[in-house]
C-alpha cells in the first residue's frame, strides 16, 4: 500500500536507506545458519561445500566418528549416509537494528544450496521488516508472497513495500532461530528493562508490549519472564485480572515458573474461598503439588455436583419409571436365603448403586423400556443387581460389588431363571386389565 500518514512515510523513506548485509553479517549467516555436511556413499564422500567426491578411509580420525575432514576445502563436515547429490536448507535469520528513532527488525530468507561438482552457494532474500516507533506503533515492511499453501512463500521478484490488513498477519512475524549477535535496541527499550534477552517471546510482540505496557515493564524488570511471555502472546486479560496476586509474588520475590499452572491453581483458591492476596497461598513452595491438590478436590466436588443433578432429575423422572414398570412392582421370590425383589422406585435404583459401586443409577437403567432391574439381597443387603429382558425374562447381566460377581452369582442365576414365569404372569395380567379397560370405555 502507499504510505499516506507522515510517520508511514517516514519509514517507507527510512527503509529504502537501510544498508545492503554486511560482509560480517552475510559471514555468520554462512558459517552458523547450516551445518556443512558430507553424503557417504559406498565408496566414496561428496563433500556438499565444494562438491568434489573424496576415498573413504583415508582421513585422519577424529574423537568423534561421525565427522570428516575434506580434502579439497578442508572443512569439517558432519557425515550423513545419503546418495543424493543435491540438497537445500532455508531459514530465517534476522538482523535486530536502529534506523533514526525506529526499533527495526530485518528478517532474511537464507537459503543454501549444495550440487555434487559446485560450490555451495548461500542466498539471501530479505522477506520482511518490522518497524517499531518509540511509542509502540507498528508497521510492516515486505515483498508480496505467491500463491501458495505456505503463508510466506515470499516472492523474489517483488519489492518490499509498506503493508496494510493481511488474512495472514502471522507472516509478518518472523521468531528467527538464527540472530545476527551484533544487535542494537532503541534507548526507550533500554529504559523499559529490555536487555537484548527475548526470554523465548518473539520480538515482534514482546518489543511492542514494552513500549506501551507499563504490566510489559514491571514484569520484565523483576524477571518474571513466564508471566511476562503469556501477557505478551495470550493470556493478557488473565494476568491483568490477576494483577493483584502478581503483585503479592512480585513484593515476596517469589517467581511464577508456569504461568498456566499457577493461573489455574490462583483461580482454584478463590473457588474455595482462600485470600488470593495472602503470600502463604499464592506463593507455594511446591505449585504443582499444591495445584494438583486443589485440582482434585475440585474435581469430586464436580463429580457430587452431577452426581446430585443426577438424583434431582432422578425424583423428576419417578413418575415415568411408575407407569413404565409398575405392573412388575411387588414381584419377590427367594430360596430361603437369597431374596429377589424388583427396585421399584428410582431412589431404590441410588441406594443399590451407592451399595455395590456401580452403575445402574448413573447409567439411567431405570430409563430402559426393554429390560427390568432386580435386586438380589441377603437379609436385606443387596448383594448383586439383575436385569433382566422384559422380551423373554431372561438375565441379561448380573452384577455385584464394583461389577464382581459375588460369590452368590450361580445362585442368583438360578433362583431368576426358575421364577421368570412370575414376570410373565405379571405382563399377562396387566394386558388383561388394559383390555378390559378398554373394552369399558
Ligand atoms: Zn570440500
Amino acid at each position: 500500500m502507499k504510505p499516506k500518514t507522515e510517520i508511514q512515510k517516514r519509514v517507507v523513506s527510512l527503509s529504502e536507506k537501510l544498508p545492503e548485509l554486511s560482509y560480517d553479517q552475510i559471514t555468520w549467516a554462512k558459517e552458523n545458519c547450516f551445518k556443512k555436511v558430507a553424503h557417504k556413499r559406498k565408496n566414496s564422500y561428496l563433500c556438499l561445500e565444494c562438491g568434489e567426491l573424496f576415498p573413504i578411509g583415508k582421513q585422519r580420525q577424529y574423537a568423534k566418528p561421525k565427522v570428516v575432514v575434506c580434502p579439497h576445502c578442508d572443512n569439517l563436515l558432519k557425515i550423513e549416509e545419503s546418495k543424493k547429490r543435491t540438497s537445500s536448507e532455508s531459514h530465517y535469520y534476522s538482523i535486530y537494528t536502529v534506523a533514526e528513532e525506529f526499533q527495526v527488525l530485518r528478517h532474511f530468507l537464507v537459503k543454501k544450496e549444495c550440487k555434487g561438482g559446485r560450490e555451495s552457494e548461500v542466498h539471501f532474500l530479505e522477506a520482511v521488516q518490522n518497524w517499531i516507533s518509540p511509542e509502540g506503533e507498528f508497521f510492516n515492511i515486505s515483498r508480496s508472497t505467491v500463491q501458495s499453501h505456505y503463508y510466506d512463500a515470499w516472492s523474489s521478484n517483488s519489492v518490499l513495500e509498506l503493508r496494510g490488513y493481511s488474512n495472514y498477519p502471522q507472516k509478518y512475524e518472523v521468531y528467527a532461530k538464527f540472530i545476527y549477535p551484533k544487535q542494537s535496541f532503541i534507548p526507550r527499550l533500554r529504559r523499559n528493562g529490555f536487555k537484548r534477552g527475548l526470554h523465548g517471546i518473539s520480538p515482534y510482540y514482546l518489543l511492542p508490549a514494552l513500549l506501551t505496557k507499563s504490566k510489559a515493564e514491571t514484569l520484565m524488570k523483576a524477571k518474571q519472564y513466564s508471566l511476562l511471555r503469556s501477557y505478551c502472546l495470550s493470556m493478557s486479560t488473565a494476568i491483568e485480572r490477576n494483577w493483584g496476586s502478581i503483585k503479592i509474588c512480585l513484593r515476596n520475590n517469589y517467581q511464577v515458573k508456569d504461568t498456566a499452572i499457577w493461573l489455574d491453581y490462583i483461580d482454584l483458591l478463590e473457588h474455595f474461598g482462600k485470600d488470593i492476596r495472602n503470600a502463604k497461598y499464592v506463593c507455594p513452595d511446591d505449585l504443582m503439588k499444591e495445584h494438583d491438590r486443589l485440582s482434585d478436590k475440585r474435581m469430586k466436588e464436580l463429580q457430587n455436583e452431577q452426581e446430585e443433578d443426577k438424583k434431582r432429575k432422578a425424583a423428576k423422572d419417578e413418575k415415568e419409571f411408575r407407569d413404565m414398570k409398575s405392573k412388575y412392582f411387588g414381584i419377590a421370590f427367594s430360596d430361603g436365603l437369597i431374596n429377589v425383589v424388583v427396585l421399584d422406585s428410582v431412589q431404590e435404583y441410588i441406594k443399590d448403586g451407592e451399595l455395590l459401586h456401580h452403575c445402574v443409577f448413573s447409567n439411567e437403567y431405570y430409563k430402559k423400556d426393554d429390560s427390568l432391574i432386580l435386586s438380589a439381597r441377603i437379609d436385606d443387603a443387596p448383594i448383586e443387581t439383575v436385569e433382566i429382558s422384559l422380551d423373554d425374562y431372561s438375565v441379561i447381566q448380573s452384577r455385584g460389588l464394583q461389577n464382581q460377581n459375588s460369590k452368590y452369582h450361580k445362585q442368583i442365576l438360578e433362583l431368576v431363571n426358575s421364577n421368570t414365569h412370575l414376570f410373565r404372569k405379571s405382563n399377562k395380567s396387566t394386558q388383561f386389565v388394559k383390555q378390559q379397560m378398554a373394552e369399558a370405555i
